[in-house]
């Protein structure tokens, strides 16, 4: 679904500000209010701010949907977090931030922001997610050049994408890029592939593949280099050329979406609303 019949879909499931924070509220407090500092269930509701806020009956100590998320002390509505998420997890091709302040009446510097610490709490997700089990992974090449002169190849990276081989469609891929690797086209060194698996790789997985060379056209393990290819084009053409330092961002990000597509009866969007929801997310968002 393109992005303008996302916002529409939106606009009509949540049409208010209360409606948002109703399901703030039911994500962040399932069983009812608790405490962040007691563990107290129950408070005082101070209904004077922009966004309610909490006082706790034992402690007194004050709290509120977004104390210490990512949205802590933001001034942009809740109804706008909210939205830029849907689109972000729901979304075929997400929304670069040059769009997203259009679309939501935000400044660029906002937007870009906003987009900034979502993908950093995805980010953060996805690192604390090892791969298990049966996994194959193989050497892909990022920005890949199509006449590969001298200069040309400066500017290509090496990347690994792997998955977990599942029976059913619920594999959970990573695309990762991998500054170890020298040379994108070569030989996967020991050193970048012993720094994946130690990043990236469960220790008690059962079966581990990696396609140590670039191949083209690839051989073997026919999903992943489909994956990859869909990664790279999506970056090129929402957001036309980005620094390296935001890339794995990006990647994390895609990644985000392709594992939630399978998945039945889970929403991505409320899952990642309850992510960021969650105040684990914001000291790793801020760094
Ligand atoms: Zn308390």
């Amino acid at each position: 679904m393109d992005v303008l019949s996302l916002i529409k879909q939106f606009k009509r499931l949540y049409s208010s500000e209360e409606e948002c924070i109703a399901l703030a509220y039911k994500l962040k407090w399932p069983s009812g209010f608790q405490c962040p500092y007691c563990k107290h269930c129950s408070a005082y509701i101070i209904r004077s701010r922009r966004l309610p806020l909490y006082e706790c009956h034992n402690c007194r100590h004050q709290t509120s949907l977004t104390s210490n998320t990512v949205m802590d002390k933001s001034r942009t509505p809740l109804r706008k977090w909210l939205l830029t998420m849907y689109i972000i997890s729901t979304s075929d091709t997400s929304i670069n931030a040059v769009s997203l302040a259009k679309r939501i009446d935000v400044t660029y510097k906002t937007a870009w922001s906003m987009l900034k610490k979502l993908r950093q709490a995805i980010s953060d997700l996805d690192r604390g997610i090892l791969l298990s089990g049966a996994v194959e992974a193989k050497l892909e090449v990022y920005m890949k050049q199509p006449i590969p002169t001298y200069e040309a190849l400066q500017r290509e990276h090496a990347a690994i994408i792997a998955r977990t081989v599942t029976s059913t469609n619920c594999s959970y891929f990573k695309i990762k890029l991998l500054p170890a690797q020298k040379h994108p086209r070569g030989l996967l060194t020991n050193h970048a592939e012993k720094q994946f698996i130690k990043d990236h790789v469960s220790i008690d997985y059962t079966h581990l593949e990696i396609n140590r060379r670039f191949v083209h056209p690839p051989r073997c393990q026919a999903i992943l280099p489909g994956i990859a290819r869909s990664a790279f084009e999506w970056m090129n053409e929402t957001f036309h050329g980005i620094g390296l330092a935001y890339s794995q961002f990006y990647l994390d990000e895609f990644c985000f979406r392709q594992n939630h597509k399978a998945k039945l009866g889970t929403c991505p969007f409320e899952y990642l609303l309850g992510l960021t929801l969650s105040s684990a997310t914001k000291s790793l968002a801020a760094a």
